[in-house]
């Protein structure tokens, strides 16, 4: 940031996070030994961050919160062990206005933006990972609409989404091409027949597809260029509904959590896909990347509200909990335990509502790729970890099903590898310090 000129995050006033203009004037205190007056340090007349939610978020975290108490709680285990999709949590979802928190108004939405996807994310996720997806739903497939589509895409495929009549999925993964997205084999190719021209048939198999059962369209990705290209233009974004020839489900997984909302192969047959369903340019991969970059907030918040709900609920354990003639919460050694969590909790709590704030004023460009990246890395890393030490702290009774922790584990072992693995965020963060993207000078 500091090579590109721009301003470093915590330099612009946000929608929920305000961080007020310091003005400054120069104090009399000069460093020692050195007399030029430029050198001086400013006296700080008036300088606030503002770390509290703004009125409106703050009332959007206490519905939700209310929401996932009364509604979600009660049915996470049985989401689980039915994995059957739950109806009831899309439909108190929708009546709430949940579905269109990050679409604009002018679309149906309530225009709460990512932040506010992100802080309804983290209630929801304390008690249901699933539930959790089922909202970030509403952005993974809609972020290249929003970002590359024309208003005619717009309007036709995202109010639907934001009132619940419609759902949809994102499928850019394929069995040989995960992390690697440039290996996938998925085509598109000219609609030779007339009266067809500018029109793409699309042939292929995406898989581990997020709601792939339920959706009635898909943002999908496929080669437009050259099969054997590695280059980002040779591959385009597409809406395919799901009702067209040549489109079907195909198997669907079975997973060891986040069960309720299926995973499986979107198959594409010869599905003929008009050119108005192009989203942005052909060969316009990059906003695939740029709609993943701006998701990592809200991955992320899936991470930390699992992170907070474990931890209360293994806390609130320890302190009934007797042995040696203590509760267990009384050793010392359990109580820095606990400390290390909920400080990482609350460190990926700033990292994650800066990069939703940089995200929903459009900065998830490269330059701001390590910010995005490391709250994604941070938080859903510190979910394995804090739900393996709830598993731990309850002890056996934390293995067995009567208690939430493994249910947390294994859910939480997800959100390191969706969305790009941990490995390839700390690529990208990496990459970002030695581009000084990500500096301190
Ligand atoms: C529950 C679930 C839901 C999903 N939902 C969707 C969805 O809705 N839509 C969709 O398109 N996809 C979805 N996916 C797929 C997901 O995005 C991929 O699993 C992910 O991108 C990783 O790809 P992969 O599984 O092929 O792993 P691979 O790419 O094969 O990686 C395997 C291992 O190698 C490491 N690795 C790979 N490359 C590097 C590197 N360059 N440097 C260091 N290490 C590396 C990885 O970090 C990982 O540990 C879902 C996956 C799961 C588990």
């Amino acid at each position: 940031m500091a090579r590109s000129g721009r301003s470093r995050p915590g330099s612009a006033g946000p929608r929920g996070l305000r961080v007020a203009p310091i003005a400054v004037r120069r104090c009399r205190a000069r460093l020692p030994g050195v007399s030029d007056r430029r050198a001086a340090c400013p006296r700080v007349a008036s300088a606030s961050v503002d770390f509290d939610l703004s009125p409106e978020l703050a009332a959007l975290q206490e519905t939700v919160r209310r929401l996932a108490q009364d509604k979600i709680k009660p049915r996470a285990r049985e989401i689980d062990t039915t994995g059957a999709y739950p109806q009831d949590i899309f439909d108190a979802f929708r009546d709430a206005d949940l579905l269109g928190l990050c679409l604009p108004t002018e679309l149906g939405g309530s225009g709460a933006g990512i932040l506010g996807l992100t802080i309804a994310i983290e209630e929801v996720a304390k008690y249901s990972n699933t539930a959790a997806l089922m909202l970030l739903l509403t952005r993974l497939p809609t972020g290249p609409i929003l970002i590359a589509g024309n208003d005619e895409q717009k309007q036709r495929y995202l109010p639907g989404i934001a009132a619940g009549e419609l759902r949809c999925g994102f499928g850019l993964s394929e069995s040989q091409a995960g992390s690697d997205v440039a290996g996938m084999r998925t085509r598109a190719v000219p609609d030779e027949r007339p009266g067809h021209e500018g029109d793409w048939i699309l042939t292929g198999t995406k898989c581990w597809m997020s709601g792939v059962v339920q959706a009635d369209w898909y943002t999908v990705f496929a080669k437009t260029g050259d099969p054997a290209s590695r280059a980002h233009d040779s591959i385009t974004g597409f809406i395919v509904e799901r009702s067209w020839d040549g489109v079907s489900v195909g198997n669907t997984d079975r997973k060891m959590g986040v069960r309720g909302v299926d995973t499986g192969e979107l198959l594409l047959d010869g599905v003929h896909v008009p050119k108005e369903n192009v989203i942005g340019e052909v060969g316009g991969f990059r906003l695939a990347m740029l709609g993943l970059n701006a998701m990592r907030p809200i991955v992320a918040a899936r991470g930390i509200g699992l992170a907070e709900g474990a931890l209360m609920y293994a806390t609130e354990y320890v302190q009934q909990r007797q042995a040696f003639g203590h509760t267990i919460a009384d050793f010392q050694g359990i109580q820095w335990e606990i400390a290390k969590v909920a400080v990482d909790i609350e460190a990926a709590r700033l990292l994650t509502y800066r990069s939703a704030w940089l995200a929903d004023q459009g900065k998830f460009t490269k330059e701001y790729v390590p910010y995005l990246s490391m709250a994604k890395y941070h938080a859903t890393e510190l979910a394995v970890r804090a739900s393996g030490l709830a598993v731990q702290l309850l002890g056996a009774a934390g293995y067995m099903e009567d208690h939430p922790t493994e249910l947390w584990y294994r859910d939480a072992r997800q959100l390191t590898i969706v969305e790009g693995t941990s490995q390839v965020q700390l690529g990208l963060i990496g990459r970002g310090v030695l581009n000084h993207d990500l500096w301190w000078d």
